[in-house]
């Protein structure tokens, strides 16, 4: 029998010291993401806190958010939404700065990706500092849409990410 999937995935949680850059512990999550019961099962899980909550769409993250973010949508039976890097998506754009653990740049969706009352639920691997997911969450609530939560696979408690995401609900895999 397979055991806890939180013990299963935090074993497929590979740390990589320095990347992508000195002082960096990556946390590298292919080795979960190549296991097709834990991948299904993991996506699944994510997903839950927000099943029969009349979600929408669901916005992820490039480039591992997009990985989960899929998965998750098909399970909630909510449409998908992209969040890019500045000037990657073909179409008419709102845009928001953002901070990195390490680095800063701009996220962007499409103008017209989320219509007026959107239920939303943002999807990303990491929370670390937390300026990203609060980019995003900022892009979604410009556009008139209602964020209902974020799913995290992880979160990095040691950097405080949550207190950046005021009152909305955050649902984590795993702690650090
Ligand atoms: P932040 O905006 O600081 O919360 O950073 C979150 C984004 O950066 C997510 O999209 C993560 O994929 C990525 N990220 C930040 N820190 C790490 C880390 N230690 N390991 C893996 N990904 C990270």
């Amino acid at each position: 029998m397979p055991g806890p999937l939180e013990a299963r995935l935090r074993a497929k949680v590979r740390d990589v010291p320095d990347f992508p850059k000195p002082g960096i512990l990556f946390k590298d999550i292919t080795p979960a993401l190549a296991d097709a019961s834990l991948f299904r099962e993991m996506t699944e899980a994510m997903a839950a806190p927000f099943a029969r909550r009349g979600i929408t769409h669901v916005v992820s993250v490039e480039s591992r958010g997009f990985i989960l973010g899929g998965p998750i949508a098909q399970h909630l039976g909510a449409g998908f939404v992209p969040a890019r890097k500045r000037g990657k998506l073909p179409w008419r754009t709102l845009g928001e700065e953002y901070s990195l653990e390490y680095g800063t740049d701009m996220l962007e969706i499409h103008v017209d990706a989320l219509p007026h009352g959107a239920r939303v639920v943002i999807v990303d691997d990491v929370l670390a500092t937390g300026g990203t997911a609060a980019a995003v969450g900022a892009l979604v609530r410009r556009g008139g849409a209602e964020l209902h939560g974020y799913a995290f696979l992880m979160a990095l408690g040691f950097l405080g990410g949550r207190a950046r995401l005021g009152d909305t609900p955050v649902e984590c895999m795993l702690e650090y």
